[in-house]
Order: C-alpha cells, then sequence, then structure tokens
C-alpha cells in the first residue's frame, strides 16, 4: 500500500511539474520580452535617435551638438528616464530611411499620415501641431493657391507638406493648378532660393516660417494648408517601440499639463527664437505676479515687452479721463495700477487730447492697449479684447421736455447725437436705421442735447449721468435704456499681442470681489466739483478780451471813415449850396430878361399887327393882290410870334413864381362860348361840327383867363388835329369839383407817344404836324396852368386814328359873396 502511494505520489509530481513546464514554456516568452524591454530603458541602454536640419526643431549647431525644441524634450525625458541618447545626423532622407532599416530607435520631429503609419510605429501623444505656409519674395503678390499657377515653387525633397497626401502637389494638381516644383534639401534652402528669386515661391512649415521669414526677407502669403500633428516615430521592428512610446506619451502627457514644464518653456524659446538659458532661468519673484499663474512664457513675455503704452478717453469719466491737472483718474486708473504691480507689467499712459486721436493711434499700433473699451465690429480689426471687468447700461438721454420714451424705437425720426469712435456709434450704425450726429466728445454730444440742436443722446448711462451733474446741464435726464442686458467694458489689446490678452484675464481674475466693488464704490460716488477749470477762464477771458479789442478797432476805423465822408459830404454841400445860389441869380435873371423883353419884343410886334391889319384893311388906300397877299402873312407870322411869346411868358412866369392869379366867379357855359368864338373860323374851314353839352347854370370861382386859355388849347388841338367829324366839348359837376372835357375824331396819339405829350416843346410825328402848326408848348402851358394856377389836374385818353380826349379837373369853389354870379358877371 505505502508503495503504491509512494508510486502514486511520484505520478503526481511528475504531472505538476510536466504542467509547470508546459506552463512556463507558454508565458516564458512573454516574461522574456518584457524584462528585455524594461531592461534596455531602466539600464542605461544607448537609444539612437535620428537627427536632421530643421531650425528650430532639430539641428546641429555650431559646437557640432544636436541642440534644438525637440532634443531639448526628449533630452530631459531621457534624463528622467536613465536612457542615454545617442543622435545619429544625417538629411531627412537619410534618417527616414535609416528608421525603416532599424537602424536609428527614435526619430524626431515625423508628421502623422495614414501612409507613414504603414511604415512606423508613431508615438500617441502629438507634440505639436504644425501646417504649411507659403511664402514669396516682397514683390510677388499671391492671395490664393490659384495665383501659384505657372509659379516655380521651392519645396523640401520628401516633406509631407510636399509629396504627403495634403501636401503642396497634391493640392495644386487637384485644382488643375500647373507648378514648377523645386525640390530642395531643407527649408532653409526654400528660404534661400526665394529671397535670391530663383523662385517665385517656397513652402516652409509655420514653425520655421515665422522664425526665419524676417531674417531672409521673404514674406508670408496667405496660403496655409495640411495641418498635422508632429510626433515620434519610432521602427516597425524595434523590439523597444513599445516601452519607449509608453514612456514618451506619459512624460509629454505630464509636461503639457504644467505650464512651466520644460516642455512648454521649450517650445517658447525656441519657437520665439529666444536664447536656451531661459528655459532653465529662476522665476522672479520680486513682484506679486508670482501669486498669479503666469506660465514661463507670459513671464517671459512680459520681460521681452518692457513698456505698454495705453491711451484712455480723457472724458470717459468716471471710467477713465484726463483731470484739468493732467492726472489719469477713475476706476480703469486703479486696476492698471493693480495689474502692473501684480502682473510685473509697466503700462505707461500716452496722453493725447481726444478720443479720436488715441484711436487714430492704436490703429496704427502707436498705442498697445486701450484699458476701458466695448468690443465692437470696427475694433475687431485692430484689437483683441480681455474679459469684461465693467458693467454699463447704454441709455438715451434726452431733454427734460421731450415725452416720455420706451426705447430706441421712438427716437428713429429724431436726431440723435453720439461721440465720435464710441461703441454707440457703432451700434446705431449695425443695430438701428438711425443716422447719428457723431460729435467729438461726450461733452459736446450732451451740450447739444442741452441745446436742442439734437433731440436725444446715446450714451454710456454712467459717464453721461457724470457730466451732465458736473455740466450742471439740468434740462437733461436719462430718458430711457437703449436695451436690457448690460454692456461690458474690456481691456482692448494690439491683436498681434495675444499674449497679453491672456496676461491681463489673469491679472483681472486675481481681483476679488470685494476689492473691485471698493473701486467702483470709489468712482460712482464720486465727489463733483462743478465749476470751470482756470485754465478754461482764462481761455474764455483771453477770448473776450481779444473780441473786445477787435470790437473797438472797427468802431473806431468805422469813426474815421464816417468822419472823412462828413468831411466829404460837407464839402459837396458848400459846393451845392454855391451851385445854388448862382443857379438862382441866373433865373432871376432869365426872369428879369424875360420880363424886360416881353414888354420890348409885344410893342413892336403888336404895332405891326395893328398897322399891317389896318393896310389890309385898305384904309391907307388900295392894295393889289400880291401886296394883300405878302400883308397878310406878315399879319399872321406877327400873331403866331406874339402867341409864342406869350406863352414864353406865361410859363417863365408860372416857373418862376411869379404869375399873379386873379380868382373870380365865371360861368363856365359863357367862358365856353367865349373859347368857341376864338376857335370858330378854324372850325368853319375844316367843316367840322362842333357839339356842345356844358351847364348853363355851372358857376365857379376861379382864375377866368387861364381857364380860358386851357379850354382854348384844348378846343384849337382838337380842331388842328381833326380832318373830319366833330369836335365835342362838355361840362359836368361831380362833387365839388366841375370835369371840363374836350374830344375830338382826329389822328388820335399812339400809346407810346402818351409820355411825351406834356413835354414842353413837343410836337409829336404825324402827317398833321406841318400842316397843323404849333410851338409844342400849349399842353405844358395848360398842364402848368391847371395844376399850379388852377388847382385842379388833367387827364387824356385816345386811340390812333380814332380821336382824342382831353379833360380838366378843377375845384368849383362857389364864392361867398354872391351866389347869382351869372347876374354879376353879366354886369362886369
Ligand atoms: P402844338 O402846338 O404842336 O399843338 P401842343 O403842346 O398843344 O403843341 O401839343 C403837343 C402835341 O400833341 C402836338 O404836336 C400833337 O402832335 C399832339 N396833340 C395835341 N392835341 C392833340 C389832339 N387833340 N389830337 C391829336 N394830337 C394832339
Amino acid at each position: 500500500m505505502s508503495l503504491f502511494i509512494l508510486k502514486f505520489k511520484k505520478i503526481l509530481c511528475n504531472i505538476f511539474i510536466i504542467c509547470i513546464f508546459d506552463t512556463l514554456l507558454i508565458i516564458l516568452p512573454f516574461l522574456l520580452d518584457n524584462s528585455f524591454a524594461d531592461n534596455a530603458i531602466h539600464s542605461p541602454k544607448i537609444i539612437r535617435v535620428g537627427a536632421y536640419d530643421n531650425r528650430p526643431k532639430i539641428y546641429l549647431n555650431e559646437s557640432g551638438k544636436i541642440e534644438g525644441l525637440f532634443p531639448e524634450v526628449l533630452n530631459y525625458i531621457a534624463k528622467k528616464e536613465g536612457w542615454k541618447l545617442v543622435y545619429v545626423h544625417g538629411t531627412w532622407n537619410q534618417c527616414l530611411q535609416r528608421l525603416e532599416n532599424n537602424e536609428i530607435d527614435i526619430m524626431v520631429d515625423v508628421a502623422f499620415s495614414e501612409e507613414r503609419a504603414k511604415k512606423y510605429i508613431f508615438s500617441n501623444e502629438s507634440f505639436l501641431i504644425n501646417w504649411a505656409e507659403v511664402y514669396s519674395n516682397s514683390e510677388e503678390s499671391i492671395n490664393s493657391l490659384i495665383d501659384l499657377n505657372n509659379k516655380k515653387i521651392a519645396v523640401m525633397k520628401g516633406s509631407i507638406h510636399t509629396d504627403g497626401e495634403n501636401g503642396i502637389i497634391k493640392l495644386v494638381n487637384q485644382f488643375g493648378i500647373d507648378c514648377n516644383f523645386v525640390e530642395v534639401v531643407n527649408y532653409k534652402k526654400v528660404f534661400e532660393l526665394i529671397s535670391n528669386n530663383e523662385v517665385d515661391a517656397g513652402v516652409v512649415n509655420r514653425i520655421f516660417g515665422s522664425l526665419f521669414s524676417k531674417s531672409y526677407n521673404v514674406k508670408k502669403t496667405s496660403v496655409i494648408f495640411n495641418p498635422i500633428h508632429i510626433k515620434f516615430a519610432f521602427p516597425k521592428s524595434s523590439p523597444l517601440a513599445s516601452g519607449l512610446i509608453k514612456r514618451i506619451d506619459q512624460n509629454l502627457f505630464e509636461m503639457k499639463k504644467n505650464s512651466d514644464s520644460v516642455y512648454h518653456k521649450s517650445v517658447y524659446v525656441y519657437l520665439s527664437g529666444l536664447p536656451r538659458d531661459l528655459i532653465f532661468s529662476k522665476p522672479d519673484i520680486e513682484t506679486d505676479k508670482s501669486i498669479i499663474n503666469l506660465s514661463f512664457s507670459e513671464k517671459e513675455w512680459i520681460k521681452n515687452h518692457p513698456r505698454i503704452r495705453f491711451g484712455v478717453d480723457p472724458e470717459f469719466a468716471p471710467f477713465e479721463y484726463i483731470t484739468s491737472d493732467g492726472l489719469f483718474q477713475g476706476m480703469t486708473s486703479e486696476y492698471i495700477e493693480i495689474l502692473n504691480k501684480r502682473l510685473g507689467l509697466n503700462m505707461q499712459l500716452v496722453k493725447y487730447n481726444s478720443w479720436k486721436e488715441v484711436i487714430e493711434k492704436a490703429i496704427n499700433k502707436e498705442l498697445d492697449v486701450l484699458p476701458c473699451v466695448c468690443i465692437t465690429h470696427s475694433r475687431k480689426k485692430y484689437l483683441n479684447f480681455s474679459m469684461p471687468y465693467i458693467n454699463f447700461h447704454r441709455a438715451i438721454i434726452t431733454r427734460s421736455d421731450i415725452p416720455f420714451l420706451t426705447g430706441i424705437q421712438d427716437i428713429e425720426n429724431m436726431k440723435v447725437a453720439v461721440q465720435l469712435n464710441s461703441s454707440h456709434e457703432d451700434y446705431l450704425l449695425e443695430n438701428t436705421n438711425i443716422k447719428p450726429i457723431i460729435y467729438p466728445t461726450l461733452k459736446k454730444a450732451l451740450l447739444a442735447t442741452s441745446n436742442g440742436r439734437v433731440q436725444a443722446f446715446i450714451g454710456n448711462f454712467t459717464s453721461s449721468a457724470y457730466w451732465i451733474r458736473k455740466l450742471n446741464l439740468i434740462n437733461l435726464k436719462v430718458a430711457a435704456p437703449v436695451t436690457e442686458d448690460t454692456q461690458t467694458l474690456h481691456f482692448g489689446i494690439r491683436d498681434d499681442w495675444p499674449e497679453l490678452v491672456n496676461i491681463i484675464n489673469k491679472g483681472l481674475s486675481s481681483l476679488g470681489q470685494k476689492e473691485e466693488d471698493d473701486i467702483r464704490k470709489r468712482w460712482i460716488n464720486i465727489e463733483y466739483k462743478p465749476g470751470i477749470a482756470s485754465e478754461l477762464v482764462w481761455k474764455y477771458i483771453l477770448q473776450i478780451a481779444a473780441i473786445s479789442v477787435l470790437i473797438v478797432v472797427i468802431i473806431l476805423f468805422w469813426n474815421y471813415r464816417l468822419k472823412k465822408e462828413i468831411k466829404k459830404r460837407i464839402e459837396i454841400d458848400k459846393k451845392l449850396f454855391a451851385a445854388n445860389q448862382s443857379l438862382k441869380k441866373i433865373d432871376q435873371l432869365k426872369s428879369m430878361f424875360i420880363a424886360s423883353m416881353s414888354h420890348e419884343l409885344r410893342t413892336p410886334l403888336n404895332s405891326i399887327i395893328g398897322f399891317t391889319g389896318v393896310i389890309l384893311m385898305g384904309m391907307t388906300g388900295p392894295l393889289n393882290e400880291k401886296q394883300k397877299d405878302h400883308l397878310t402873312r406878315v399879319n399872321e407870322s406877327a400873331k403866331h410870334l406874339l402867341a409864342l411869346i406869350t406863352d414864353v411868358i406865361d410859363i417863365s412866369k408860372i416857373e418862376a413864381g411869379k404869375i399873379d392869379i386873379f380868382p373870380q366867379d365865371v360861368n363856365l357855359a359863357k367862358l365856353v362860348d367865349e373859347a368857341i368864338i376864338t376857335i370858330q373860323p378854324q372850325l368853319q374851314v375844316k367843316k367840322l361840327k362842333l357839339n356842345v353839352s356844358v351847364p348853363d347854370d355851372l358857376n365857379l370861382f376861379t382864375d377866368r383867363k387861364r381857364l380860358l386859355q386851357c379850354i382854348i388849347n384844348f378846343l384849337s388841338n382838337a380842331v388842328k388835329y381833326t380832318e373830319e367829324g366833330d369836335v365835342t366839348i362838355e361840362a359836368q359837376k361831380v362833387d365839388s369839383k366841375v370835369n371840363i372835357m374836350v374830344s375830338d375824331t382826329g389822328i388820335g396819339i399812339p400809346p407810346e407817344d402818351f409820355p411825351k405829350l406834356f413835354n414842353a416843346f413837343e410836337r409829336l410825328d404825324s402827317h398833321l404836324r406841318i400842316k397843323a402848326g404849333g410851338t409844342g408848348l400849349g399842353l405844358y402851358l395848360i398842364r402848368k396852368l391847371a395844376t399850379d394856377i388852377l388847382e385842379g389836374e388833367i387827364f387824356f385818353n385816345s386811340k390812333k386814328g380814332k380821336g382824342s380826349t382831353f379833360g380838366l379837373i378843377i375845384p368849383i369853389r362857389i364864392s361867398a359873396s354872391d351866389n347869382s354870379l351869372t347876374s354879376k358877371e353879366d354886369k362886369s
């Protein structure tokens, strides 16, 4: 039994040994493999790393050492992991070949592609994301892929950006663009060819481009393509690969999480072209910035930007403004102070007189920061913005007498003011149909609203309220909010400084709620000091003084001119007076001459008329026909001359005011009969019919001789200028006046001659001019007599070829002494 048991034990033991052996046979290869891998890593095993020249990622430096971003990080990992790295230098293609042949264990800087993944194993963690950029020399203008047509383009041979799946060659083919590619060994050569004008353009990766474009004086175009993950690559057949990948992935992952890691420092230093020593420099702990978690790259950025210029709106109180003493004040001033201290920044104010200027300088990058601005579309073109740090409401300000408003829609048809370059200007243009009237400053816009030049102002509620109180614009009110939501103010930072946005955001985040509330309270409840700044007072005084001086100068000049004018006028008056005197003398002489001549001329004429009459009557003996004829002509000529002289004398007497007036009672019918007798001979000669219509009882108190003279002249003209038909004289009483009219059916007068009718010596053109005879003094004399002596007026009416009517209206003026005029005249 015991022997059976012993045998059974032996058999069991054998089975157990066989099982263990079999198990060992199965798991041994695995144990062996892992232990090999671990041994390879943990023992200072030599790991061969492929190296080529592609600054700043990897390159052979001047002292023959491999340097660059990849070696920096890889060396760090190797040190940590206890690996000994040996760099095997060659060209890019040589390196890839070695990787394929398992002659190197790691290749750095390999862009991942499905194609390559078939040949090599890749790390999982990406080292960098890179893409390709097209550069050209400055003269070439390449704005899109299409512009590459027919161009000579330098590319790096074997690069993923050259002949990869999404490389330039395939890309241009897809677009049917025809390019002539020049393949070179590295990116340096690409830039060399571009700057020597040997090619039109070239392709490099973004990292190389941003670092070296300046030194080669090549220009980045807007063509970018092929975003790729850059990883570590390992030979497919390498037993080390999986172990290496695990460790490298782990290390990269850890480093990426920590902004102060060698990875981040290296990326920043190498991609900015900064000295390598910075990676290992100690953080600056002198300032408060140590309490803000700034990354290494951020700290370096701050160090490299020792002065940051900012500009403010000088009137954007209480947010930011400049006092009359030139001091920078407002909430923002406190924020700037805190950020400068905590972040170790040196933000310095550059003062400008107007917000317009500040904006211009920011656009031109002469200012780096606008510390208190709203985000607008137009500003996004040149600024990046920090997180918001002050809130405000956009409000409508109107005069108190404008009725109740509910919102922005109520002011669409009003004249609306905004401040130039303000966010409110952009807001109105982008969101409403309102075409705002732009004022250079907030103050001016508010004043325009107060004066009624505009009906509403759109602005920041807080700063508007500040200025309304400060300027004492009591007729303004905040009428309504523009929108329900709150607007925000930010730091605006020049768009080529994205790093500063994060830095400022970190600084702003470091402020506690209480800290921010305190700042706000200090400035919102600011003590206002109404009144005008002293320089303003002086400005106004000087302006008033200048205007006063100007007014005085104008008055003095005016006075001087007036004096000169008066002197001149006095001289003219003197001359006029002298001329007048001499004229008066001449006039007197003329009157004296006429008076004396009248006697001297009339006496001989009367003798001629008298004696020729006597001879013609045959009282001195018989005359033959010829003698009779001649004497008749002498007699008529003498009569004509006498009539002329009488008229001239009458006129000159009237003009000299020396004619005597003899008013007396006159019976008009009798006077008319007398006149008719005078013209009777001519009437008969011409066989004209005379119609008389004068009331018998029409009596006047007037100058009989002169009225008779007027009626005779009218009748005489009527007969003279009528060849057939009738002549009518009629009179009628109209109120206290009498209207005497003489009409004829004669040649009439054309209207264009009317103005000349009553001129002295004026005779109108007609076929009767010669035949009728005359002096041209008749109507002139009638007018003088009618107006100056008879105190009446004359009128006429005529139609060419139809006849004329001449009339006279004179006052009746019945004699006070007697009403029975007829009898009295009869007696005389
Ligand atoms: P005259 O001595 O020439 O008649 P008047 O002063 O009496 O001078 O008249 C001026 C001119 O007026 C005349 O030359 C004549 O042409 C025109 N005239 C005056 N009366 C009449 C009339 N009744 N009909 C037509 N023309 C007249």
